[in-house]
């Protein structure tokens, strides 16, 4: 075979070609294989029977994945043919299929043969095993879980620029899978890098010389804008001594500068602000790691600042806001801001409620180069929202459950009960007489008597009971898991406490009797919690009709007195 000026081989006829290139091979020591444009099998040569298994008359007419890993077919392959096609081979590593399942890890060298230029031409493949690639292998794998799990992007691409490894950070910071990115041209990807040392190729040529080269790359985002990245390449050297894999790594602009760019140095205002605002201030990367804080933030989480540096927000927030916080980032990234409470651990392990907002910090053209946190402490906020949730849903006199917040757990309690299929009571009292109490030592005691009465049937609930005051001096109770029995119980233990009660009043003790209405809840004439009240209110009604101080209850359609005295 003779080598053309541009490296490829050029033989006579294609049936020549095949049979010598085939009597070329037999007596390679390097397992060898042949294949065509269409990526389909020729042959092979004994060297390859021996190392990978596979016997020249069953690889012939088979696709090149018999031999491949899928990963190679998609990635390696399509970069060592072309390499092949335009300077007439391509050196470097891959994993090869043995016919017992097993893979190897190879060193590969790929000739293009052909005999006429532009037709489709033969690639001869060889491969060696080399024990010492299958430790490097090993060692390649953890360097992978390394790259994968570190936030510096780390992109790998050949010396034709074709991209042969991009780490998650450059795959989330791109938007972009892994597989669309790979087998495309770094400045493709990364966009154009310029600057001083020139362009693209200059600085591969530099690399391939020896040299590191380090410069600024601006990332071009398909949604949103991305920092400047410091980055320094270097050449990973291939085992036959020719230019390997060109290694770029990319660390975030130094933040100080950019700190720097928004607070001038000096007294400036914003820097005062900055520094004195009692709102906690931070400054973030982009990928949201802690740079520079203020004294309030400092203190709002009981952290110094060499300890917050480097901080991201997860680690200081409880797990269960981790969710939130991560799709905030996300709202963030898309709408350019975006508030929401949640809550810091202190270092003390004291969670303090914090309101926050975050935005994109962007330099004059427009790019983001930074996240600006603010972090308010609202526990004060907090506490008193809660303290107006609670004045919502109670009754200021009695301090049971108003009507309102009643309806709504008893609505809940009603639906859990149907649901469960278990048994729910209803209670319904009202004060006998009552307006004569009121006539005779005055409305403040009468309202003194409605505040024991609450106090005495609390007393006489459990925990899951829900007691509430429905009107005037009408109170309800909803009693869950309860027998109409058990319900009929609890009835006239308050009637008979209550009797027995002398009220103490502004107007001196206040003796009074009350009347019960109970019913049960049943499926086929309760729709909704009124109707279970509304039977309760029949019975209290029964109740008050028969003389009062006595419990009613409805059952069964009907409604009977059960307790009187
Ligand atoms: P009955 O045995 O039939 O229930 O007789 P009653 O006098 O209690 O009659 P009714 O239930 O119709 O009267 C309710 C009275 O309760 C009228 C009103 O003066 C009094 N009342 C309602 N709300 C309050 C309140 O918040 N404080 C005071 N002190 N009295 C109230
Ligand atoms: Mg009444
Ligand atoms: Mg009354």
């Amino acid at each position: 075979m003779e080598k053309t000026s541009s490296g490829v081989t050029r033989l006579g006829e294609a049936g020549i070609i095949l049979r010598t290139v085939k009597s070329f091979i037999q007596s390679l020591p390097a397992a060898t294989l042949v294949y065509g444009e269409d990526l389909l099998i020729c042959c092979c040569n004994p060297a390859f029977t021996a190392l990978y298994g596979f016997s020249d008359e069953e690889l012939r007419g088979k696709h090149l994945g018999t031999v491949f890993s899928e990963d190679q077919l998609r990635s390696q392959v399509p970069l060592a043919l072309e390499s092949a096609r335009s300077s007439g081979s391509w050196v470097g590593t891959g994993l090869r299929n043995r016919r017992n399942g097993e893979e190897l890890m190879a060193s590969i060298a790929v000739h293009r043969v052909c005999f006429a230029a532009g037709s489709p031409g033969l690639f001869v493949d060889s491969s060696s095993d080399n024990s010492a690639q299958v430790v490097q292998r090993r060692r390649s794998d953890l360097l992978d879980a390394v790259m994968a799990q570190i936030s510096d992007h780390v992109v790998a691409f050949d010396t034709n620029g074709i991209i042969v490894y991009a780490n998650r950070a450059v795959v989330n910071a791109l938007g972009r899978s892994e597989g669309e990115l790979l087998g495309r041209h770094v400045t493709e990807v990364l966009g154009p890098i310029n600057n001083s040392e020139g362009e693209f190729t200059n600085i591969v040529d530099l690399v391939c010389t020896g040299g590191d080269w380090s410069g600024n790359v601006m990332l071009p985002c398909f949604e949103r804008s991305m920092p400047k990245l410091h980055v320094k390449a270097t050449v990973l050297p291939s085992l036959e001594g020719l230019p390997g894999t060109i290694v770029a790594l990319g660390f975030e602009i130094v933040p100080e500068s950019m700190f720097r760019s928004l607070a001038p140095e000096g007294s400036s205002k914003l820097g005062e602000i900055f520094e004195f605002s009692p709102d906690g201030v931070a400054l973030l990367t982009v990928t949201g790691k802690i740079v520079h804080t203020n004294e309030a933030f400092r203190s709002l989480v009981g952290l110094g600042e060499a300890m917050l540096e480097g901080m991201s927000e997860l680690d200081l927030s409880p797990q269960r806001w981790h969710e939130e916080i991560r799709s905030q980032q996300s709202r963030l990234l898309a709408r350019g801001n975006t508030s929401f409470e949640r809550e810091y651990r202190r270092s003390d392990g004291k969670v303090v409620p914090v309101f926050t907002t975050l935005c994109l910090i962007r330099d004059e053209a427009g790019e983001v180069r930074n996240i600006g946190l603010l972090a308010r402490d609202i526990t004060e906020i907090k506490e008193s929202e809660s303290q107006l949730k609670e004045m919502a849903n109670t009754d200021s006199l009695t301090g049971c459950f108003n009507r309102r917040h009643f309806f709504e757990l008893g609505g809940r309690e009603f639906f859990r009960a149907e649901k469960g299929s278990h048994t729910l009571c209803c209670l319904m009292f009202d004060l006998d007489h009552f307006k004569q109490v009121n006539d005779t030592y005055g409305h403040e005691a009468g309202d003194d008597v409605l505040v024991g009465i609450a106090g005495l049937a609390g007393k006489s609930l459990r925990a899951s009971d829900l007691l509430g005051r429905l009107g005037g001096e009408e109170f309800c109770i909803l009693l869950p898991k309860t027998t109409l029995p058990g319900a009929i119980h609890v009835a006239n233990r308050i009637r008979h406490r209550v009797q027995e009660t002398a009220f103490s009043t502004c107007a001196g003790p206040v003796k009074i009797t009350v009347s019960v209405g109970v019913s049960i809840l049943d499926g086929e004439s309760h729709k909704e919690l009124k109707d279970l009240i509304r039977d309760a209110d029949a019975a209290l009604f029964e109740a008050k009709r028969q003389g009062r101080n006595r419990v009613a209850a409805a059952g069964d359609g009907k409604v009977g007195v059960v307790g009187v005295l």
